[in-house]
């Protein structure tokens, strides 16, 4: 489905995205983890469209998305502070995405009614975002980011601002919940149970490249590298 050959990002000389060769086949959940400033949300933001290359290609279905603007791929990101419009309600919030505009006001409701569902917030579509708690501002947000049904959704730090015990819960949800939409996700996280709990494959960055990549057995029995090993908390 997405595949990046020889992704490069440079910012001021120094490649934050450095040669990056990624493939994400349908169905998968792939993980990235890594250290603060190693590239994960410029990975999400070069397949999104909204940076473009230095160098190298990301292609979606063997399509070479250059000069693709986000709009146009199919892709659904939803970032790391999760920019939900305060103004609006809930329900105008997941009826946001671009794709629906394009439907009736019937469609409309009725989609944003099964997403509250799925996400485990029916019936909220009047509230106001502000009277929501940070776990359900996520839950919004993540029903805005599947609005459109994209093909492939990314996440940066989809439980980021959660405490340790929401996001466990979470996390055996989203699993559940992408298995049963067969959505193929790529999603960013700094938590290495998050991703572990929600991944079939695991990639580790360092310094804007790929440290490693393996399903999260291989990845935590065999660190490639003592960078790996150390962030995954071994001593030696
Ligand atoms: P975090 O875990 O903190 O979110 P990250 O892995 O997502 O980190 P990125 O946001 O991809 O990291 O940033 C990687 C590096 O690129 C950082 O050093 C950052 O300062 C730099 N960077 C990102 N965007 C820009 C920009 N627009 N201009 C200059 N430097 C940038
Ligand atoms: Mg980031």
């Amino acid at each position: 489905l997405l595949n990046l050959e020889g992704a490069t990002v440079r910012f001021g000389g120094r490649a934050v995205l450095d040669a990056v060769d990624l493939g994400v086949t349908e169905h998968e959940i792939v993980c990235v983890l890594g250290p603060s400033g190693s590239g994960k949300s410029t990975l999400l933001r070069a397949v999104a469209g909204l940076q473009p290359l230095d160098a190298g290609r990301v292609s979606l279905d063997g399509r070479d998305q250059a000069g693709v603007p986000a709009h146009r791929r199919g892709v659904g990101l939803m970032f790391q502070d999760h920019q939900l419009f305060p103004q609006r309600d809930v329900g105008g919030n997941v009826a946001f995405g671009p794709r629906m505009h394009g439907e009736s006001k019937g469609e409309r409701a009725a989609r944003v009614r099964e997403l509250l569902e799925l996400v485990g917030l029916p019936g909220s579509e009047r509230r106001a975002v502000a009277s929501l708690s940070g776990g359900e501002q996520q839950r919004v947000a993540l029903a805005r980011a599947l609005a459109p049904r994209p093909r492939l959704l990314m996440l940066d730090e989809p439980l980021g601002q959660l405490d340790r015990s929401l996001r466990e819960r979470l996390v055996v949800e989203l699993r559940e919940l992408f298995g049963e939409l067969g959505t193929t996700v790529l999603a960013v996280t700094h938590d290495q149970g998050e991703a572990f709990a929600l991944a079939d494959r695991v990639v580790v960055m360092r310094d804007g490249r790929i440290a490693q990549s393996g399903t999260p057995l291989e990845v935590w029995q065999r660190p490639a590298d003592e960078f790996v090993a150390r962030f995954l908390g071994f001593d030696n």
